[in-house]
């Protein structure tokens, strides 16, 4: 298949990039580099430095490489940041995806895998969370989300030729098996990678956000799924998706692990005793947010592979290691 990714020099969107070339696909990536890294983007593919706001520019890459499926990475995702700057969140990730299916629609692409998030349910009523639950965003950057979701289902009743999947991740974690790709984020606020730059010294100490939640050790508990996995998961829906589809799917592992237990993982696999030192709590931050797959799995057939923390931290620790200074080293 011919396949468009926007984001591609991204984080995920790398990996995503890498893992369709290595299925057979022909990958035209589509960035505007605000945040990601030329370097991140597999040789393989073809790169176009083209802003979500330029439909017209989509458009043409649609067009010129006769593209049959999108999968849409590119967005702004910092929960913090989108309290202090919402409009350049509905801006980009709202405003930008329907830049992006006007393109589609002018094009006639008919497939789109979307980059969704766990931020969509907000704070959930109960865990682990699945795909019928209430979706209430506590934070400008899940609205801007949530909104992308309602107008798929809008645009795909419209158009029955269309086929969408809305794929809501959990904490997305660990870096390519193979060490080519990782993490390189600025600024990089995330628990693994925050941890391992503290092991590399490059950061004096970690703070915890909160130990006083009501959970077993009072920190906060994620479902933290393997980019790998995560990746896998959109090549087989992607490749899954007929027309009329409108799917939705948690991409998790099906197991929390607290803030606590990340440190510990981190500390096993460095070997290092890390700085940390215990705050307040992060405004936004629901106490457990981990999710049940089971939708995808019983669906499609998609598992996580990496069930395993100390497994997901050793890929991030490898990146991190050989690349100390991420794409710039
Ligand atoms: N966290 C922390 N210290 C940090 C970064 C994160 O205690 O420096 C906690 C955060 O409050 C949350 C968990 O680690 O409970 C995962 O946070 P992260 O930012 O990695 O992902 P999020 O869950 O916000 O998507």
């Amino acid at each position: 298949m011919n396949v468009l990714v926007t984001g591609g020099a991204g984080y995920i969107g790398s990996h995503a990039v890498k893992q369709l070339l290595d299925a057979g696909h022909r990958v035209v990536v589509v960035d505007n580099l605000c945040r990601g890294h030329r370097r991140a983007v597999d040789r393989r593919a073809a790169f176009r430095q083209i802003d979500l706001a330029d439909t017209r520019g989509l458009t043409d890459a649609l067009t010129a490489h006769a593209i049959e499926g999108v999968m849409h990475f590119a967005a702004l995702a910092y929960v913090g940041e989108s309290v202090g700057n919402p409009l350049a969140y509905y801006d980009n990730n709202t405003a930008g995806a329907i830049s992006l299916l006007k393109a589609l629609q002018t094009a006639r692409v008919k497939r789109l895998v979307f980059s969704s998030t766990a931020a969509t349910y907000g704070e959930p009523e109960r865990t682990p969370l699945v795909e019928s639950m209430p979706q209430q965003p506590v934070n400008p950057y899940g609205w801007s989300k949530w909104c992308v979701e309602r107008v798929l289902r809008d645009y795909s009743a419209a158009d029955r030729e269309f086929s969408f999947a809305a794929l809501r991740y959990f904490n997305v974690a660990g870096a390519a098996a193979d060490g080519s790709l990782g993490e390189d984020h600025d600024p990089e606020t995330h628990l693994i990678p925050v941890l391992l730059l503290a092991a590399l010294g490059q950061r004096e100490r970690v703070t915890v956000f909160g130990s006083d939640y009501p959970t077993p050790d009072g920190t906060c508990i994620r479902d933290y799924v393997h980019v790998e996995d995560l990746c896998a998961a959109h090549v087989l829906v992607m490749e899954a998706l007929r027309p009329g589809d409108a799917r939705f799917y948690n991409l998790a592992i099906g197991r929390g692990y607290s803030v606590k237990e990340v440190i510990a993982s981190a500390e096993r696999v460095t070997g290092l005793k890390l700085p940390i030192q215990y705050g307040a709590r992060r405004p936004g931050d629901p106490a457990i947010l981990f999710a049940d797959s089971e939708k995808i799995s019983r669906q499609l057939g998609w598992s996580a592979r990496y069930r395993d923390l100390d497994a997901i931290v050793q890929t991030a620790w490898n990146w991190f290691r050989s690349h100390p200074q991420g794409y710039r080293g």
